[in-house]
Order: structure tokens, then sequence, then C-alpha cells
């Protein structure tokens, strides 16, 4: 069973000005079910854009992407919206909400599943000390280093233990110890039964893969 379908997806951006760009051309591969994906290749070749499209958090220009069998571009906006509450997402500029203590970002997306305060807060030191930074519990994102606020990044996107997770170089501003505890994350969520999706030319990431796609 796929998780994901890409169907002859083509994703323009700023389309018909003289900056248009053709970020993806006729792109089609299927993402299996459970598997821990690493989509790889050369800067500038289109992960960011094709993790955007499998997020659902933008639409491809041409083509379809096919949710668990569901076409995403015949879904509503309310319809993308739930689909969304089951994945985690990881992105690249961190996306951390600035004066917010760091266990309240962490555990901001659980608020809506109903989960109590002490709960989110213990589930949150508990990533954090996972994650090695267990001593920005109380601080902002603000005052943190680019290597903290990325594994914030992670510890949010796992929170809630989603059944697709989607990262975007989730390791590109860690040293090796702190890419090591990122990775054990990402391969637990894996073992439960999860879908692993990782845009990244990390080698130690590619090497641990069940797939791989180059782009
Ligand atoms: P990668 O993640 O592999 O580096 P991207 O998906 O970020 O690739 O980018 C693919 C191409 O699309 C690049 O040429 C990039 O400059 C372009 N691109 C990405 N996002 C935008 C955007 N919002 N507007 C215009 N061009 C973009």
């Amino acid at each position: 069973m796929s998780c994901f379908v890409v169907q002859s997806v083509s994703k323009c951006y700023k389309r018909g000005t003289a900056q248009e760009v053709w970020a993806l051309r006729d792109v089609s591969l299927s993402i299996p079910q459970g598997s821990f994906t690493v989509l790889t290749g050369p800067s500038g070749s289109g992960k960011t854009t094709l993790v955007g499209l499998l997020g659902a958090l933008d639409r491809p220009t041409q083509g379809h992407v096919l949710f668990q069998g569901q076409d995403l571009g015949a879904c509503s906006d309310v319809g993308l919206a739930r689909l969304r509450r089951r994945m985690g997402f990881v992105f690249q500029t961190f996306a951390l909400i600035p004066r917010l203590p760091v266990w309240e970002n962490i555990a901001y997306p659980l608020i809506p599943r109903g989960v109590a305060r002490a709960s989110r807060y213990e589930i949150a030191r508990s990533l954090l000390e996972r994650c090695g930074i267990a001593n920005t519990i109380a601080k902002t994102p603000e005052d943190l280093s680019t290597g903290e606020q990325q594994r914030i990044g992670m510890a949010r996107a796992l929170a809630g233990q989603p059944e697709v997770l989607l990262a975007d170089e989730p390791t590109s501003n860690l040293d090796a110890r702190s890419a090591d505890l990122l990775l054990a994350l990402l391969h637990e969520l894996h073992s439960k039964g999860n879908t692993v999706i990782v845009a990244s030319h990390d080698r130690t990431l590619v090497s641990r893969a069940t797939v791989v796609l180059e782009l």
C-alpha cells in the first residue's frame, strides 16, 4: 500500500512572468506506507517543493498527489486541514513562535487534541531531554542557536506521534552527535509503523533509509 502516489506532477513558481521557474517537471513516484523514505538530490532539485506538495501545503501546477488513495486536488480546504493534522512537519526555517517558551512551542499542536497541560509539559520535557537540549525548556526560540531551534522544530513535529512525518533537511545545522539523537527519534517513530519522509543529502540519513528517491 502506498502512503503517497505522485502522478506526472509539475510545479511552476511565478508562472507566466520573467521569473518563471519549473521546480518539478513531470515527476511520478510512490512512497510506501510505513517506509523510511529519503528524498535526495542536489540543491535546487525540488526536494522542498515536493515535501510541500506531499503535505498539502501547496498544490501542483499539473498532475496529482494521492495520499492513501485520496486525490489531494479533490479535497476541500477543510478536508486538507484535517489530513494535515495526521502529519508532522519539520520546516527548513523551523517556523517556531518567537516569544512562546520552548516547551509550549513543542506542545502547541497537542492543545487541539485535548491533551492536558501537565501531560503536554511532560511530553515536551521528555523530547527535549532526548534531543540533548533539556536546558532550553523555559527559554524562548529567539535566545537559542540555529541548531537548538532545529531540534525544537523536530520535537514539535514528533510530539503528536504523527502517522506521517515530513522533514525538510532536519540535520542541516546539527553536529554528528545531535544528528544521531535525532535519527534515533525518527527511527523510533518509524518502528511504530509510521511513515517517515525526509528531504536530505545527509549520507547517514540516506544510509538508514528503507527507500531512497533521487530527484
Ligand atoms: P531543493 O529543496 O532541492 O533545494 P527547492 O524545491 O527549494 O529545491 O527549489 C527548486 C527550484 O524552485 C529552485 O530553482 C528554487 O529557486 C525554486 N523555488 C522554490 N521555491 C520558490 C518560490 N516560492 N518562488 C520561486 N521559485 C522558487
